[in-house]
């Protein structure tokens, strides 16, 4: 954050960019950890960053994790082995051997990658089996869990966050119908905006390649009153760039010098 602060001018996703001349910068997080609380906004106020956070609502105070942290954990998670799983699902179902990390992993592997097929009620089907086969509860670990409403208000209480919207399920928008979209976007704009009493503007696609959205989603975007939506393939935002199709980088967890080189190479 220092060297982004040193390096480039800052911009808040809401604004408009339009009369940028120099290349800058926006800083955003996705699904609503609660670690934006308790990591990252210490570190943004200190430095003076602002940053817009999107948020999935459905898990909020929870103590759940989200699918694909649940996922790992039931599968990865070092419990002893209690025999192959065996997936009850109408298109998926079958049985996988769990006796090694090599078949653990494999298992993952596929759930995963289907998992990001399946709407939200199914998947939960899907978990409510894997709770079963390895034994756990829902309750999430620490280091993965959602914002409570309580620090989510906290969060948005700062001068340097924004809070965007970011569906209830996270479930990819393009696998649903009109009215499961609809839902997804509008609840979640509803709940946050009851949570905060002020009006949430922007919007993040879960998972957000070109495959996770579609144009029903946009419109419906738009129909709901948001101004503005992130996705989430690579690229530079022009004056020309669509602004329901705002492109992201993604930062992994780089160092110091991973981080600096691959941020010139977002500007190449
Ligand atoms: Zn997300």
């Amino acid at each position: 954050m220092n060297f982004l602060r040193h390096n480039f001018p800052i911009l808040r996703f809401e604004e408009e960019w339009g009369t940028v001349k120099e290349p800058a910068v926006v800083v955003t997080f996705d699904d609503g950890y609660a670690d934006n609380f308790l990591q990252a906004l210490p570190i943004l106020e200190e430095v003076g960053i602002p940053a817009t956070f999107f948020i999935s609502t459905g898990l909020l105070g929870s103590g759940q994790e989200f699918w694909w942290d649940e996922m790992e954990r039931l599968i990865l998670g070092d419990h002893a082995d209690p025999g192959p799983f065996r997936l009850d699902d109408h298109q998926y179902g079958r049985s996988w051997p769990t006796l090694n990390r090599h078949d653990r992993l494999a298992l993952h592997a596929d759930l995963h990658r289907l998992a990001g097929k399946i709407g939200a009620s199914r998947r939960d089907y899907w978990l409510e089996q894997l709770r079963a086969w390895a034994g756990l509860n829902r309750n999430g670990r620490e280091a993965n869990r959602p914002l409570t409403p309580e620090e989510l208000r906290l969060l948005a209480a700062s001068r340097w966050t924004t809070i965007g919207a970011h569906t209830v399920t996270h479930t990819p928008l393009a696998l649903l119908t009109e009215e499961e979209q609809r839902r997804e976007i509008v609840d979640s704009k509803k709940q946050l905006e009851e949570l905060l009493a002020h009006a949430v503007t922007v919007f993040s696609y879960p998972f957000g390649t070109k495959k996770d959205y579609n144009r029903t989603s946009i419109r419906l975007c738009r129909e709901a009153g948001f101004r503005k939506a992130a996705a989430n393939f690579p690229g530079q935002s022009h004056r020309w760039t669509d602004p329901w199709q705002v492109p992201r980088q993604l930062v992994r967890n780089w160092d110091m010098s991973t981080f600096a080189a691959e941020l010139s190479s977002f500007w190449a």
